[in-house]
């Protein structure tokens, strides 16, 4: 069975990075009926804070990527870290290192003159261990000196690295403390994780991990190690790009859909599939579509594919997704009203418009209570004699039947009967409907608002 892991360390946020690496591990094992699992790395106690990681949760949770099992706690799991590095001096594949920072330093120095590598080899490597002193020492890994590590990843393909180059780790410090190498192997190895999928710059921790591995005679997991994403000016993703955090995506008003569908294409394609369902890239998604090159984020295409999920999405789960923004944007909750005017007005609001802010300015009208209060512009057009000819429309509204046909022939021989140009009948109309200058047609809102509201917010117009 396929088991996938995302592994975070908490940071106060969810990058929108790790948010890409916790999506393909999910769709990797979600495809194959395989488990994903949740690991929080925070074995660093200054940023481990209860807050961090609630804000990884949280963000995975508004992503729809769910975990199977308890989510582990890395640094909860110090002890059984400790007792594998024991183990290792056990079996002699580590040793306990005595050596202190001033001899390493002058190990180093000497090397340097001499032209040799700088990298560390203790003299405790080979020593009797009955020789130990009674100091302190760190648990070093015991590296083969010569023949190499190879890598065989799903993506970078076969990587060498010769293990002249792997310096014996520190797996365990002097006050007892695991590295963090250690404990994702342990880690690793105790949850049943088959498959590795993460940023690349964790290629070269692979070589090292391995190591552990192979001194443990636990087997190996796939590895995959995917290219990190680079902003549109194929430099690192950083914040001058724009937003890094996936609640910001959240606050703009992105759906999940959306944002999942973009960042799966994100260094991941199939063909020419742009727009895709959950269901289709988990049925899809594999290490053959992945590239090795980073991928760059293209804000204009997160915002076209968002729309494309906002207009194809079920009407009331897209409502409730609206509502469960507006609850996180600090809009007031709709009341009974609004929610059935906004389910009826769905299919309508949810043409075109590519986040939940652009869904909302279109539902402005729904969304507004009579009085309307018109803004600057909307006022000019509500002068006298547009009141008027508002006025004069009125009975015709009462008797029309209420229907796009009806309605459109209704108000075109309204506005030829007075020689008005229709434009000069929308434009007080906007205004008394909504209170703005800019707004979706006319017969769009009356439509969706109905006679009695139409007729009633006419009414308030004229005062
Ligand atoms: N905690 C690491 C990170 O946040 C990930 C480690 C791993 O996936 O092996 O970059």
């Amino acid at each position: 069975q396929v088991v996938t892991r995302f592994a975070p360390s908490p940071t106060g946020y969810l990058h929108i990075g790790g948010a890409r690496t916790a999506l393909f591990n999910w769709l990797y094992a979600r495809g194959r009926g395989g488990k994903f699992l949740l690991r929080i790395e925070d074995t660093d106690r200054a940023r481990s804070t209860p807050e961090a990681t609630q804000a990884i949760i949280d963000g995975m949770a508004w992503l729809g990527l769910d975990h199977d099992g308890e989510i582990v706690s890395q640094f909860d799991r110090a002890e059984r870290h400790r007792a594998v590095a024991l183990d290792l001096v056990e079996k002699g594949r580590a040793y306990k290192c005595f050596s202190t920072q001033d001899e390493i330093q002058a190990f180093r120095d000497a090397a340097k003159a001499e032209g040799r590598s700088t990298l560390f080899i203790s003299p405790w490597r080979d020593a009797d261990p009955a020789t130990h002193p009674d100091l302190a020492y760190v648990i070093r890994l015991k590296t083969p000196l010569t023949g190499k590590t190879v890598i065989r990843d799903e993506v970078q393909g076969e990587v060498n690295i010769g293990n002249d180059q792997l310096d014996d780790m520190v797996l365990l410090r002097s006050d007892g403390t695991p590295v963090y190498m250690l404990a994702v192997v342990v880690d690793d190895h105790d949850m049943g994780v088959t498959h590795v999928i993460r940023g690349d710059d964790h290629l070269n921790n692979a070589a090292r991990q391995m190591g552990i591995y192979d001194a443990m005679g636990w087997a190996l997991p796939v590895y995959a190690h995917i290219p990190l994403i680079h902003g549109p000016d194929g430099k690192k993703l950083s914040k001058r790009h724009g937003a890094l955090g996936v609640e910001e995506y959240r606050d703009m008003g992105y759906p999940a859909a959306g944002v999942r569908n973009y960042l799966a294409r994100l260094g991941w394609s199939h063909g020419d599939d742009e727009f895709f369902t959950d269901a289709q890239a988990q049925a899809w998604f594999g290490f053959d579509g992945m590239g090795k090159s980073p991928a760059r984020f293209d804000f204009k295409k997160l915002a076209n594919i968002s729309g494309q999920h906002i207009a194809a999405a079920e009407n009331a789960a897209l409502l409730q997704e609206l509502r469960a923004f507006m609850a996180v944007t600090g809009l007031p909750p709709l009341s009974d009203t609004k929610i059935s005017l906004m389910t009826q007005a769905m299919p309508f609001l949810q043409e075109r418009a590519k986040t939940f802010i652009e869904l909302l300015e279109k539902a402005e009208f729904i969304l507004a209570d009579r009085p309307i209060l018109p803004d600057e512009k909307a006022a000019k057009s509500l002068d006298p004699v547009s009141l008027g000819i508002l006025g004069e429309l009125t009975p015709h509204l009462q008797n029309a039947s209420w229907d796009r046909h009806d309605l459109e022939g209704e108000l075109t021989a309204f506005a030829e009967a007075r020689e008005m140009k229709f434009g000069q009948l929308a434009g007080p109309l906007r205004a008394a409907l909504a209170g703005r200058s800019a707004t979706p047609s006319v017969f769009d809102m009356m439509l969706i608002l109905g006679r009695e509201e139409t007729i009633l917010r006419l009414q308030d117009a004229k005062g």
